[in-house]
């Protein structure tokens, strides 16, 4: 089956994204928010970033006058019943979720492939409450979309192979890798990440460490870009944390025990860059390490 309209759903961080990279690989693209506000800012942040590219010699006016005109919006989301596939990425709340599946089922058209960019929630337990379990699937990206190479493509239990075939042929049109998973806690990516940044964590709060020499330590002694605390800023504390909960409740294994000091950072409201503050302070002009 040949996929040509996609909708999003939720144009935050990761929607707007998506959007972004469907529209530059010519997919008619219609993404709806419940606020007005988002989906607006969505489209001039898409604007802006395709904007940059342009100026980087990545694409050219015209392409990114083309991408643009394939992005539409709607605060409808029964509008998005008329695409083949659709790709959730809205708050990650599963009775959020839940209820969007829930209101557009009636409205879908027998074809249409239904999948979720949720990063930790059960895509078996998110597809048992569809008409369609075996046309539904996960479909991680990460973040930032254009940037990042890899997308997760998760099988829940009834994932059918044309589901998996159709999803794979879009991540390959959209000049990315995709890397399958069977449908447990973090998949793969968050199920190593995650107790990496927790182990971090537990490394500054035991005092082996303190931010500054763990980071360099990651960066300069295993190659990482990033120190594992500032990439844990970068995901959001209150993510990670979150992250961390479904793979220990999910997996009953007390080595995912999420540390003490994460939870205290995310009790503080220190979440990170987002709130200006977390294992490093933002707030100068260059970022200052919390330990
Ligand atoms: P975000 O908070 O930036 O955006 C969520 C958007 O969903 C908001 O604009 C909100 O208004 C909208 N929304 C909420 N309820 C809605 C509804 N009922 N209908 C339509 N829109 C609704 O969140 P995000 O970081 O973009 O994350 C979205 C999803 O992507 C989550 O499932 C998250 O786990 C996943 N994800 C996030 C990252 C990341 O690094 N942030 C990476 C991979 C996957």
């Amino acid at each position: 089956m040949e996929i040509k309209k996609v909708g999003v759903v939720g144009a935050g961080q990761m929607g707007n994204g998506i959007a972004h990279v469907l529209a530059l690989a010519g997919y008619e693209v219609l993404m709806t928010d419940i606020s007005q506000d988002a989906l607006k800012s969505a489209v001039d942040l898409i604007d802006a970033n395709m904007e940059r590219q342009v100026a980087r010699d990545k694409i050219s006016e015209a392409t990114k006058a083309d991408a643009m005109a394939h992005i539409a919006t709607t605060l409808t989301l029964t509008d998005l019943g008329q695409t083949d596939l659709v790709i959730e990425a809205a708050t990650e709340r599963e009775t959020v979720k839940q209820a969007i599946f829930e209101d557009l089922v009636p409205h879908l058209q027998p074809h249409t492939i239904l999948t979720s960019n949720t990063s930790s929630i059960s895509i078996t337990r998110l597809a048992s409450r569809t008409d369609r379990p075996e046309k539904f699937m996960g479909f991680h990206f990460m973040n930032p979309v254009p940037v990042m190479q890899l997308v997760e493509l998760i099988r829940g239990i009834a994932t059918d192979g044309p589901t998996y075939d159709a999803c794979h042929a879009v991540v390959e049109r959209l000049g990315k890798t995709a890397s399958s998973a069977e449908d447990f806690p973090g998949f793969i990516v968050n199920r190593i990440l995650m107790p990496m940044i927790n182990e971090a964590v537990y490394t500054l709060y035991e005092g082996v460490g303190n931010v500054a020499s763990i980071d360099s330590a990651m960066k300069l002694g295993t190659n990482h870009p990033m120190g594992p605390l500032e990439l844990a800023d970068f995901i959001g504390l209150d993510t990670c944390l979150a992250i961390m909960n479904v793979l220990h409740d999910g997996l009953a294994d007390t080595k995912y025990r999420p540390c003490p000091l994460l939870t205290k950072y995310v009790e503080a409201g220190w979440l990170g860059r987002k709130s200006q503050r977390g294992f490093y302070d933002y707030r100068g002009d260059v970022p200052v390490p919390t330990r």
